[in-house]
């Protein structure tokens, strides 16, 4: 079974086709602060709508990292954040918007009112479970890897594998691999692997999307990952548990921009006997909390009750709304009270 292509209803995919088919604009947008496979899924999916000949925007709620911006066309990305009125307009005229990596319109936090009020069909293209908000079309599929992994198996049933261009196997290929951290979560399933090669014999190079995403760092980058693992990183070996913070002056101190601090949350877990790490970064109107375990740890459930967020059982996200120190002080209260399922 597992390495049978996805299964998805013959029916919602014709609806799709006929939908895009139909529409005279097409918006493909993610969610907040987006990722690799946001910005994968995206750029993926619009690689493969323009082949076809479709009209297609690009909009994401705030700017992508720079890790990202060497992916084909990124720069054709609006960006809410930065103009707003241009993404309004092109809300506007929308026939169809298509929602990628997200399931709740609060996760483009600013921009939530054009999906609340647009008259536009929305489709939803994502990996996470339980859909928060309505959706016209529904792919969510939690068994994939990433959404990236997604967009390649609904665009190859809808119009075939040969409407995978080059442009469009590069993004998909960084979106399954940053979701994965490069093929070594979320990813059991033989169906990645035999799409990742599938992209492979598109002529994608595999050193060269590495290098660009995980070798690019600024030199304050690498200096503020040093910093938080060897002063801001407290380790309590009686709860499986790890936790870094990082304060609105530590960032400052190390020239922070957007993506900086993407990937610091997984360094914890490669402590002998971690299987729980949180990193809160302080910003001007609460702490940005990004879970991540290893093993049956939810980190999604303790997200949704303590930091009003969610996100997958291994990885996810919140936000607290008091201080950091009071932030810190709750969750080794919190330690406390789950001592038992973080030792299980
Ligand atoms: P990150 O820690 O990288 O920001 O997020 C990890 C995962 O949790 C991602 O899959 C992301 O989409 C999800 N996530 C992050 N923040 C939130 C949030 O506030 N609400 C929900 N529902 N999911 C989130
Ligand atoms: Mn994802």
């Amino acid at each position: 079974m597992n390495n049978m292509t996805l299964r998805i209803d013959q029916s919602l995919l014709e609806l799709l086709k006929e939908e895009l088919t139909q529409a005279k604009k097409i918006i493909l947008t993610s969610h907040y602060n987006p990722d690799g496979d946001a910005i994968g899924s995206v750029l993926g999916l619009y690689h493969v709508l323009k082949q076809q000949g479709l009209n297609a925007e690009m909009v994401s709620p705030n700017d992508f990292p720079t890790f990202l911006s060497w992916l084909p066309d990124a720069s054709n990305i609006l960006i809410f954040s930065k103009d707003k009125l241009r993404v309004e307009q092109t809300f506007g005229d929308a026939d169809l918007v298509i929602c990628l990596d997200f399931n709740g319109y609060k996760r483009v936090e600013g921009m939530s009112y054009l999906l609340e009020v647009t008259k536009a069909k929305r489709v939803l293209i994502d990996h996470h479970p339980e859909p928060e908000s309505p959706f016209d079309i529904k792919f969510s599929f939690t068994e994939v890897s990433s959404t990236a992994e997604l967009v390649y198996e609904i665009a190859s049933q809808l119009f075939g594998d040969n409407a995978i261009n080059y442009d469009s196997a590069v993004s998909i290929f960084t979106g399954i691999m940053t979701d994965t951290g490069s093929f070594s979560y979320a990813c059991s399933r033989e169906r990645t692997f035999e799409i990742a090669g599938k992209l492979i014999a598109k002529g994608i190079k595999v050193e060269d999307i590495q290098s660009n995403v995980y070798n690019n760092f600024s030199e304050n980058r690498m200096k503020l990952l040093g910093f938080s693992l060897a002063e801001r990183m407290k380790v309590f070996p009686e709860f499986k548990a790890a936790y870094i913070w990082l304060t609105k002056n530590d960032l400052k101190k190390f020239k922070y921009q957007i993506g900086d601090t993407e990937g610091f949350v997984n360094y914890p877990l490669s402590i002998n006997g971690i299987n729980f790490s949180v990193l809160f970064t302080e910003n001007d109107s609460y702490v940005k909390v990004s879970l991540r375990s290893r093993g049956n740890f939810p980190a999604n459930e303790f997200s949704r009750k303590y930091y009003n967020g969610g996100g997958h059982k291994n990885a996810a996200g919140g936000k607290s709304f008091v201080s950091m120190d009071e932030t810190l002080k709750q969750f080794e209260e919190l330690l406390k009270i789950h001592s038992n399922e973080l030792n299980a």
